[in-house]
């Protein structure tokens, strides 16, 4: 459990709305893993609004989702999973190369 370790000062900027399961028409892109949610996946949608009145929204695939809700406690950021993660549960770079998904490998030139 990462027990709010998630956590930055991002976290209060503006408001949150909401976060519902949707299923994808389009293709989108999950904002943990990078890798795509095709249409007729499932994905939670979450959305807020910014200080400034902007509104900002982000999509996260299935398996980060749960990944996050069983291992997140309190706040966190959106797109900081995956570096949570590695962070607290990868010994070193050949570690996380076992534990990350391979879409975030890639992105992160790991491999
Ligand atoms: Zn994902």
């Amino acid at each position: 459990m990462f027990d709010s370790c998630i956590y930055g000062e991002h976290e209060t900027e503006g408001t949150f709305l909401r976060e519902v399961k949707r299923k994808a028409r389009k293709r989108h892109k999950c904002c943990e893993c990078v890798a795509p949610i095709e249409p007729g996946e499932w994905y939670q949608h979450a959305e807020g609004v910014y200080d400034d009145g902007r509104f900002w929204s982000v999509r996260t695939c299935e398996v980060c989702h749960r990944i996050r809700k069983s291992l997140v406690r309190g706040s966190f950021i959106y797109g900081e999973l995956w570096n949570a993660i590695e962070e607290y549960y990868c010994k070193d770079r050949e570690d996380a190369k076992t534990m990350l998904p391979p879409t975030l490998l890639k992105a992160w030139k790991y491999e």
